[in-house]
């Protein structure tokens, strides 16, 4: 270990979606703030998919990364199967290590990136230093975006999927299946997210949403199941993937002030809490925290708004709660909707027609009675 000092404006930890997204849009600012970014890993070691639903200017910006682009997507059960098109949105799907190395060949001086490991943050007068398993920064302002803990208890979207070579073509090569729920429920919600990147080439997951992780073959009968009920045979596994994504963390967006310290990302409550999805929200606080850096002004964004926040913890307590209602809450919610009114409420945009839709849809009794206990409990 050596004990090399460094001065830097900006210290971002973790060099992930916040973390080099952030760092990026810096870097292509005119007078860029000296700023770090220490990561440990290699894009390649937390290599996954991410999806997204993007209109078209995003897409194409999104191509260097993208894996498949789909414009009709579906949700199936037992009893019923929704099916979505839409001509202003596409749901997309990126390698995040494509993401991830793009961000890093924006990066210029003085915006660099070191592959170290924080191991502690020690505020001092107007500074913070930040201690690296190899370096010490002494940082004006510290973005931290290291994963957030895992309330005990809390749900947690959690999966494990297979990228598979079939042996004949698939039928319905151009339909991105978000959820499948015609799967095993007795542990919890359940379903298979299947995207064709060709139709030859499968990723297939078995998902959970609920608070307890399961054994790695518990998700990989599961896909097998689905896979022997549809007709697909698979040529060959290429890759396996896995996953845990908290829905109810123990996010902060307490700030601490000169020096300032401040999570951003996944880390700052940017996960959506009833579907999982992080991206498009990262990507929004992060791009106003970018320009507010530029003008001087370094608090960061709240990613998601409070109403929002609170409309998906009643969701997530009526699926608590109520875990007979689960899947119908979900085929509900889709069949309320159209193709271009899903795709905003899923990336939190929701109009308040959208809004009124959803709601006359939902079972009224088990939605007042979580709203009394949030109520009671607040
Ligand atoms: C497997 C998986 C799949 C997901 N899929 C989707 C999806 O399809 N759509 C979607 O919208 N969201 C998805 N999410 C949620 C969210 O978009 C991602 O988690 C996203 O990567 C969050 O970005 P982030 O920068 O906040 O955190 P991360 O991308 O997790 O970045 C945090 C970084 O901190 C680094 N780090 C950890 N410890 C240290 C340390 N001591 N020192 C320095 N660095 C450290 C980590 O290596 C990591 O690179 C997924 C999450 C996971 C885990």
């Amino acid at each position: 270990m050596s004990n090399n000092s460094h001065e830097v404006d900006i210290a971002i930890i973790g060099g992930g979606n916040a973390g080099l997204t952030l760092a990026a849009q810096l870097a292509a600012q005119k007078c860029p703030p000296h700023t770090v970014v220490i990561e440990p890993q290699t894009p390649d070691q937390r290599d996954c998919s991410w999806g997204l639903w993007a209109q078209a200017p995003q897409a194409e910006q999104l191509s260097h990364s993208t894996k498949g682009r789909w414009r009709r997507w579906q949700l199936i059960d037992h009893h019923s199967r929704v099916t979505h098109s839409s001509d202003q949105y596409s749901y997309i799907s990126l390698s995040s290590a494509d993401y991830l190395r793009h961000c890093t060949t924006q990066l210029r001086q003085p915006v660099t990136q070191v592959q170290e490991s924080v191991s502690a943050l020690k505020p001092e007068q107007d500074r913070t230093r930040v201690v690296t398993d190899q370096n010490q920064y002494s940082a004006k302002t510290v973005y931290d975006s290291r994963p957030p803990k895992i309330v005990g208890n809390g749900l947690q979207q959690h999966f494990l999927g297979w990228h598979i070579y079939t042996q004949q073509p698939l039928e319905d090569a151009d339909i991105a299946t978000l959820m499948d729920f015609r799967v095993d429920q007795s542990r919890g919600l359940h379903f298979i997210y299947a995207l064709p990147f060709s139709d030859r080439h499968l990723l297939v997951e078995s998902t959970m949403i609920s608070a307890t992780i399961e054994s790695k073959d518990w998700y990989r009968q599961a896909i097998e199941g689905w896979l022997h009920q549809n007709n697909i045979q698979a040529a060959e596994i290429i890759s396996e993937e896995i996953g845990v994504i908290p829905m109810d963390t123990l996010a902060t967006d307490k700030q601490t002030r000169q020096p300032l310290i401040a999570p951003i990302g996944a880390a700052s409550g940017a996960v959506r809490r009833s579907s999982g999805y992080a991206f498009q929200h990262i990507q929004q606080q992060v791009s106003q925290l970018a320009a507010g850096i530029e003008q001087g002004n370094r608090s960061v964004p709240t990613p998601i708004s409070s109403r929002l926040t609170t409309m998906d913890k009643i969701f997530n307590g009526v699926l608590i709660s109520r875990p007979d209602l689960a899947v119908s809450l979900y085929m509900r919610m889709a069949k309320a909707l159209n193709g271009d009114q899903f795709s905003r409420f899923m990336l939190g945009k929701a109009t308040i027609g959208d809004w009124l839709r959803v709601i006359a849809a939902m079972p009224k009794g088990a939605f007042l009675n979580q709203l009394v206990k949030q109520l009671t409990h607040a």
